[in-house]
């Protein structure tokens, strides 16, 4: 079969281990460039222009859309979708996992637990209030657009909760506010999720004196083997949003496993290097069961 990974980057090391995974299983890989597809909209056959030619023969990809290009990554996803092709992650699912807000209100439906979060229009003059409703100090601000930890602040008093989410509001930034979980003590869990397995899992511990653990901010992380109640939360997690392969960020806290994001396009390189598992080839296993198939014949597990 003939696998396209949807990639603006062929250096990084997810692309390049998914291209490499896709050949040891026997496969033809190529990467696309999602930002340089021209997309050919009509009744009779909906087609891709990439570099002067048309794509044809493909039979599955593998979608990683950088928050950034989200608008243009998920609309070639869906292209991809309405030519009868494959994708290892629905155009849906991406976009209802990049929205933050929406992806919370999703996940607490599904009754999975979660940091106790609050999310204003902007409103002046109810700071006070948001504060006291996440519980008071120690509280975290994130903005919504925010990635690797960027962005995201631990206030330590109220009054300098306030005063942030005054700023914020100022900038017209859009935020969510919440709750600190204080007995994670700098660490989380990536939860890695196949087709409704957990195939990998690591904790990051964030640098000395940091409560942040992205090891993009200096984090380490190790191999671990997830609770029962952990491992379930994360398969609801992705199941709740649709994402057959989506990675789970939780925080361990005294009610147990709370969700903080579902990421649908994550990284390969800490969790491959954490739990030395090749889990650029079970998402190839994974679209070997289905390429070939309707995208409709797949169940989020
Ligand atoms: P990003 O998407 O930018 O990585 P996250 O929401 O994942 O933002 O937050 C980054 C890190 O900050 C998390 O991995 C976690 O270690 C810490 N963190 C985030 N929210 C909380 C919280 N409510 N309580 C305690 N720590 C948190």
């Amino acid at each position: 079969m003939k696998v396209a990974i949807l990639s603006r980057n062929s250096h990084l090391y997810s692309t390049k281990r998914l291209l490499q995974a896709v050949q040891e299983a026997g496969h033809t890989g190529i990467i696309v460039d999602h930002s340089l597809c021209d997309l050919i909209i009509e009744q009779e056959g909906p087609s891709i222009i990439y570099k002067g030619e048309k794509l044809t023969d493909i039979d599955a990809i593998i979608p990683r859309i950088g928050a950034s290009v989200t608008f243009y990554g998920t609309a070639v996803v869906r292209q991809f979708e309405l030519m009868g092709v494959f994708s290892a992650v629905e155009s849906q699912a991406i976009v209802r996992s990049r929205d933050k807000l929406r992806s919370l209100q999703i996940l607490s439906k599904a009754g999975l637990g979660m940091p106790k979060t609050a999310f204003t229009n902007f409103s002046k003059g109810g700071e006070k209030q948001i504060v006291e409703h996440v519980g008071g100090a120690p509280l975290i601000i994130k903005l919504l657009e925010g990635t690797q930890g960027l962005g995201v602040v631990l206030a330590e008093t109220k009054k300098a909760g306030q005063s942030v989410i005054e700023a914020f509001h100022g900038l017209k930034a859009r935020i969510i506010v919440q709750e600190f979980i204080k007995e994670a003590k700098g660490a989380d869990i990536r939860a890695f999720i196949v087709n409704g397995k957990v195939v990998g899992a690591m904790k990051r511990q964030g640098a000395e004196g940091e409560f942040r653990s992205n090891l993009h901010r200096g984090g380490k992380a190790e191999l671990i083997k997830l609770s029962k109640s952990e491992k379930q939360a994360a398969l609801g997690a992705a199941k709740a949003l649709g994402l057959a392969v989506a990675g789970v960020d939780m925080l361990q806290s005294d009610r147990g496993p709370l969700i903080l994001e579902v990421n649908s396009s994550p990284g390969l390189e800490g969790i491959e290097k954490a739990t030395g598992i090749n889990i650029a080839g079970k998402i190839i296993e994974y679209i070997e069961e289905f390429a070939g198939k309707k995208n409709s014949a797949r169940k989020i597990k």
